[in-house]
């Protein structure tokens, strides 16, 4: 293997004088005093290697040996991930005493004492391929798959396979014959350098599937999809942290898998003791049975920062492989972009807008092309949906980060202070916030099919009365009430109607905080019918007032009602004969 000294430190970015090969991205230790500080090649000049160093480098001398891997940073994979916390570079966060490491203090990111339940699914004389599913483990009640190497090349036969019994994770579960007649062995442990895709599934179709939420604002007004990417731009305070918590706690996923990096310490430490807490409420179990949290805080090396929205990727692809249905977060992508502009800056890279690398735009849309619905070769279907917070500055929509994530995320929920302020939560703005599925016709095929072909053309005429409402109360507010005729009142009220009992939706009440689909659509026939209607007669704009309030109180008083109990068909009934 390759060697060197350190020749240059500047902050993070380390430079060494090499005495062979190295290649871009690969990971190299070195050593000073008793400490081996972790490393990854970022531009490579002759023999000089500019390298950042993933803690802090004090101390660190001139002259201090290193030591090059051949590969790239890269995790491990197997059973054993779920339910534990990991740092950037999948340390164990629960073996350590406080929440974070030492310096030069690594883990073992998978227990390779724990057994395992195993049950062959090929047998001797199988023909397979790379991520074939051999054999299935059960972890937490979810099924994983334990599979053919992700790099093997061509097909192999299988040579032989244990049968079925409790096995570590290390132990050779099968053995592999490939076309070059070589054997190898297979345990249940894979690698992946993080910085790459995985793409070992057939076909990566545009994504259709409804992934319902119980969030109305989300599921009603801008759904996601199975495998979809969205992003919640939303100043502190405007409940990002809330609605990621009800869309992990509620959405249609086998497996999350949480990015929180670089937010305040004492934010990261808010999610480990309020994560845990989070139940199911399909099964009653924690949440955190089937959850996988990956911390950063701005205090960690800005390299480390960098790798966990990575790492986190690729645990997602991992499982998606197995054909399980992933929900990724990431809180926020901003910190990302910013670990990722110190490192452009310290290499002195011509910097483009605000400071942030020029290949931002690239940067964040490889990402999120990482995720996915997907065909696997073996017919089955994965999914990794991704969602990501970002943190624009003094709520500037016009910064880089927001600007270049706009391009590639599909769904965009945009959190607003004002909304905030006047306690409509969840605080997404209505008129700017979409999805771009909506218009996808595979997606008006699966809603045709899946719950009816009015759906999404109600949705869209919603959203127009929103925009309509709007334009009303800014020239209410020029003209006063008596300025305007009583029919602008009446509009006004129809997108009041819409936002009160669609889109706002308390969190924290046990009825409302879920609106299954069904019940959406109940609730969208009605508003829809309020709205449509067009024979209301007020003599005043307060009679129009009385009405609607009393309307939505009635609707709100619905929400709160247990689905399909007395109470709530005694209030349906209620706004029924107001109409
Ligand atoms: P952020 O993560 O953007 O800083 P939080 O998610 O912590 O903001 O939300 C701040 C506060 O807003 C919450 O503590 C809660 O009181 C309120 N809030 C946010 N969303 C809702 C909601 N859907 N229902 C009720 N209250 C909410
Ligand atoms: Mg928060």
């Amino acid at each position: 293997m390759t060697k060197g000294k350190v020749s240059g430190v500047v902050s993070n970015m380390v430079t060494l004088c090499v005495d062979g090969p190295v290649m871009q991205g690969e990971i190299c230790y070195i050593t000073t005093g008793g400490d081996r500080l972790m490393a990854e090649v970022i531009k490579v000049v002759g023999s000089d290697v500019y390298v950042q160093v993933f803690e802090s480098t004090r101390g660190l001398k001139v002259g201090s040996e290193a030591e090059f891997t051949g590969h790239q940073l890269e995790i491990q994979l197997g059973p054993g991930m779920l339910s534990k916390n990991y740092d950037g570079l999948q340390n164990d966060l629960d073996k350590m005493d406080g929440v974070f490491l030492r310096r030069g203090q690594y883990t073992e990111p998978l227990d390779a004492e724990r057994l395992w339940d195993f049950e062959p699914i090929v047998k001797a004389g199988d023909r397979v391929e790379n991520s074939a599913w051999l054999g299935k483990v059960v972890e937490n009640f979810q099924p994983l798959k334990i599979m053919a190497p992700f790099n093997m090349e061509g097909t192999a036969v299988v040579k032989s396979i244990v049968p079925a019994g409790q096995y570590r994770i290390h132990d050779t579960i099968a053995v592999l014959t490939t076309e070059s007649g070589e054997d190898i062995s297979v345990d249940m442990v894979q690698r992946w350098p993080v910085k790459f895709a995985m793409t070992n599934y057939k076909e990566k179709p545009r994504p259709f599937k409804l992934l319902e939420t119980g969030v109305r604002t989300i599921d009603t007004f801008n759904p996601i999809v199975e495998g979809g990417t969205g992003f919640i731009p939303g100043p502190f305070g405007t409940g990002k942290t809330v609605l990621q918590h009800a869309i992990s706690k509620q959405a249609e996923a086998d497996i999350v898998i949480l990015a929180a990096c670089g937010e305040r310490a004492n934010e990261v430490v808010e999610i480990f003791t309020e994560f845990p807490e989070l139940v199911d409420p399909h099964t009653g179990r924690k949440l955190m049975e089937r959850t996988i949290i990956i911390a950063n805080t701005s205090n960690m090396p800005v390299a480390a920062r960098e790798a966990s929205v990575y790492t986190a990727m690729t645990m997602a692809e991992y499982y998606r492989s197995m054909g399980l249905r992933v929900l990724l977060m990431a809180d926020s992508t901003s910190r990302w972009a910013q670990a990722l502009r110190e490192m452009s800056n310290r290499m002195e890279e011509l910097p483009g807008p605000d400071a942030f690398p020029m290949d931002l735009g690239a940067l964040v849309a490889n990402f999120y092309g990482r995720a996915g619905y997907v065909y696997l070769n073996n017919g089955e279907v994965g999914s990794v949906t991704f969602l990501g917070t970002v943190s624009p500055a003094g709520g500037n929509l016009k910064e880089p980060v927001t600007e270049n994530t706009k391009k590639v995320a599909r769904c965009f929920y945009a959190l607003e202070q004002d909304r905030a302020d006047k306690k409509r939560y969840p605080a997404v703005n209505p008129i700017d916030s979409y999805s771009k599925y909506l218009e996808y016709p595979e997606f008006a095929e699966y809603i045709k099919g899946h719950i009816n072909d009015e759906w999404i053309p109600k949705i869209l005429r919603l959203k127009n009365r929103m925009q309509r409402g709007k334009e009303i109360a800014e020239q209410i507010n020029i003209l006063g009430d008596d300025g305007v005729p009583v029919e602008y009142h009446i509009t006004f009220w129809k997108s009041e109607i819409i936002d009160f009992v669609i889109l706002q939706q308390d969190a924290f009440d046990e009825v409302d905080a879920v609106t299954p689909l069904e019940r959406q659509e109940e609730i969208l026939n009605l508003v829809t019918a309020i709205c449509d209607k067009d024979d209301y007669k007020f003599d005043s704009f307060s009679d129009v007032i009385d009405y609607f309030k009393k309307m939505i109180n009635l609707c709100k008083q619905m929400n709160y009602s247990e689905y399909k109990s007395e109470q709530y068909y005694d209030f349906k009934k209620q706004v029924e004969a107001m109409l």
